[in-house]
């Protein structure tokens, strides 16, 4: 398997190589047999643990490598920042998610934050202090974000937030969260403290990533004040896209990582099982589903790259960003699925990690725009027309 993909990162440059070597070491060694333990535990880290993983993966860049130094980050490009975090989610996936909600959030409060909010919110992620989630979706709100019902009053210099979100991830650990609801302006992101703002969350048990925290949350009158509003006033969907146009490529990433541990798996299996007086490698059926998988992961991982290299180019790409986050994350779903084929029964069982591959990557075509929104995002791209 390495020397397959020796050639594919002849494109790495030494330092990334060096960078990756290191993460993967430390990955193997500290975080697999976490992951291990919290699949068996069905649940996600507590918050001081999270925190903790959270600095560990720091060490390496990988909460603050999206911030500007002049914002106390450690600016590196998308594409080695990218190839650390497509390593991470090969091992972890679950906490591959946590660092994502965690490393957007910064990336938010420094593209958007005052220098007061930055000190108050932006600092303690970056130091893992604080963990930050992002809430969006609401029980009638998943595709159609203009839609959102979430109401923020202003009375005075204080505001006060009301509604349920759904789906959150990093809910049940976080400190606060980067609110986009109603205000009067129109919609808008608000930062609400869950100390003062005294929010609920309930966790959700799903059908992967089950380490990955995703939340019901109650906003009750949750009170915050009117410095808290990140960004423009009324400016909330514009800057919500942008983060999407970033985030998506992550999500992507998050399923080749998801894929390449699947395909891992296959090949190993594949050169030990033997049927018919051979490994079922030596099968020509199964070395065209083994060429089909890695032929197709490989796509997906070019898809997500050009991606990151479009981002940090700083052009508009919402198209190119679409198209690696629908494709790879349905790739993801194939391959995996075609790796569960490869272990016979044995791909069903509990026993073998290609049953949690697949259960994971069937959970990526939904969060940040399901693959049907992102085809239409191309699709209204490309024709002007709008088909929502
Ligand atoms: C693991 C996970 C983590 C998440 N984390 C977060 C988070 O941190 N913060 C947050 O705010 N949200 C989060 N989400 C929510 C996620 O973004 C939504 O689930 C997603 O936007 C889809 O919304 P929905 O589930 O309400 O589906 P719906 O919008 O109800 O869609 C249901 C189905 O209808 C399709 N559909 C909808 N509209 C159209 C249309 N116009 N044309 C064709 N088909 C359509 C969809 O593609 C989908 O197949 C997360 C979700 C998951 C699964």
């Amino acid at each position: 398997m390495e020397n397959v993909f020796a050639a594919a990162q002849a494109t790495h440059t030494d330092e990334q190589r060096m960078l990756l070597e290191n993460f993967r070491r430390m990955a193997e060694t500290e975080l697999a047999p976490l992951a291990d333990k919290h699949e068996g535990l069905g649940h996600p880290p507590e918050a001081a643990a999270l925190k903790e993983l959270f600095a560990r993966v720091e060490e390496f860049g990988l909460i603050s490598g999206l911030i500007p130094e002049a914002d106390g980050g450690a600016l590196i490009d998308r594409v080695s920042y990218g190839i650390l975090y497509e390593e991470l989610a090969r091992v972890w996936p679950d906490l591959a998610i946590a660092v994502l909600i965690q490393s957007h959030a910064a990336f938010t409060l420094s593209l958007l934050g005052n220098p007061g909010q930055k000190a108050m919110y932006l600092d303690p992620l970056l130091s893992s202090e604080r963990i930050a989630c992002t809430c969006i979706s609401e029980p009638d709100v998943g595709s159609n974000v203009r839609e959102v019902k979430c109401r923020a009053e202003r009375q005075g210099d204080k505001i006060f937030v009301s509604g349920q979100k759904l789906w959150i991830s990093n809910g049940a650990q976080s400190d606060f969260s980067i609110v986009v609801c109603n205000l009067d302006d129109g919609i808008s992101m608000v930062i609400v403290d869950r100390e003062t703002g005294k929010y609920e969350s309930r966790e959700l048990r799903k059908l992967g990533l089950v380490a990955a925290s995703t939340c019901e949350l109650f906003f009750d009158r949750s009170e915050t004040t009117s410095d808290h509003v990140l960004g423009k006033p009324g400016g909330g969907l514009f800057q919500t896209l942008k983060l999407f146009e970033s985030a998506r490529v992550f999500v992507g990433l998050t399923s080749v990582g998801i894929a390449q541990a699947a395909l891992e798996c296959a090949v190993t299996y594949a050169r030990d099982r033997h049927q018919h007086g051979k490994p079922i490698a030596g099968h020509q059926l199964i070395q065209g589903y083994l060429a089909d998988m890695a032929t197709q992961l490989d796509a997906a991982r070019l898809l997500c790259q050009r991606g990151l290299q479009l981002l940090d180019l700083g052009v508009r790409c919402d198209t190119q960003t679409s198209m690696a986050k629908w494709y790879a994350t349905e790739m993801a779903v194939e391959i995996a699925g075609k790796a569960v084929q490869i272990h016979g029964g044995n791909g069903i069982t509990k026993e073998f990690a290609v049953e949690r591959h697949f259960r994971n990557a069937k959970v990526m075509p939904i969060p940040d725009g399901t693959t049907e929104i992102q085809k239409l995002v191309i699709g209204r791209n490309l024709t002007g027309v709008g088909a929502f």
